[in-house]
């Protein structure tokens, strides 16, 4: 009887260690290299390929930045504080980086920034590095004068790492320009309330475009947490194909 108890403590602890230790990132294989996928809170990510980094929407306080390599390429998606954080970007270590944003952010960055800010209208692409990154819009629906997101001021991103086509959705619903993307291979959708979409509108335009994977982020609405696993669930049950990922965006997720 005590054995068996110890036994049960053992295994505890080691899959408690297990849990702990489990890497909160992703690793694909390129025709050039390896791209790393890293998330850091909400709609916050880190890619990184080969020795270059891109951070996505840096947010949530320098700290969580602080053991990460410097950007070469920062991505902002709109004005909103969980996507353009002066206060995150302040301490992080800009000096080698260049942003890429909408005009609606560029208006909002501090003058120093100003010589390394690139606009893109939606649309617009730029080669950078050794990447093709090209500005897709994202709006909410339908498309009213009050709108949170109107469309035309935020910019989603798609970018060409090699061979791979990486889509980040930025604050939208299931825009007809998401449903018509073609040969992604990892796409980041949100789905929050009353933000963005919910996790009906969010499996509906998966199942169309249908990303070799999909990470749901930016899932924090104003009720909780939307329910990811439902996503999950939801997209299954049509399309098994679809590999979706679930990862720690938040401490509390
Ligand atoms: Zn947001």
């Amino acid at each position: 009887m005590k054995l068996h108890i110890y036994l049960i403590a053992i295994v505890t602890f080691i899959s408690g260690i297990t849990f702990a230790q489990k890497p909160n990132f992703d690793e694909f294989k390129t025709s050039k290299g390896t791209l790393k996928i890293e998330p850091i809170l909400h709609g916050s990510l880190i890619l990184t390929h080969n020795n270059k980094t891109i951070y996505v929407d840096p947010y949530g306080g320098s700290k969580l930045f602080e053991s990460k390599n410097v950007p070469d390429i920062i991505l902002i998606t709109d004005i909103h504080r969980d996507h353009l954080d002066q206060k995150t970007l302040d301490g992080i270590d800009t000096s080698k980086a260049i942003f890429i944003v909408p005009q609606a952010v560029a208006n909002q960055l501090p003058k120093k920034y100003a010589s390394k800010i690139v606009v893109l209208k939606n649309d617009q692409g730029i080669h950078r590095l050794d990447y093709f990154i090209q500005a897709i819009p994202m709006y909410n629906l339908p498309e009213v004068v009050d709108s949170r997101h109107p469309k035309g001021r935020g910019n989603g991103y798609l970018l060409t790492i090699d061979n791979k086509r990486v889509y980040i959705s930025g604050d939208t619903e299931d825009i007809i320009e998401m449903r018509r993307l073609q040969n992604i291979d990892i796409a980041f959708i949100c789905m929050n309330l009353p933000y963005t979409m919910d996790i009906n509108q969010a499996a509906s335009a998966v199942l169309e475009f249908k990303p070799k994977v999909v990470y749901p982020y930016h899932f924090r609405g104003s009720e909780g947490f939307s329910n990811v696993t439902e996503f999950k669930n939801l997209v299954h049950l049509k399309d098994t194909n679809i590999d979706v990922r679930l990862k720690k965006w938040y401490p509390n997720n």
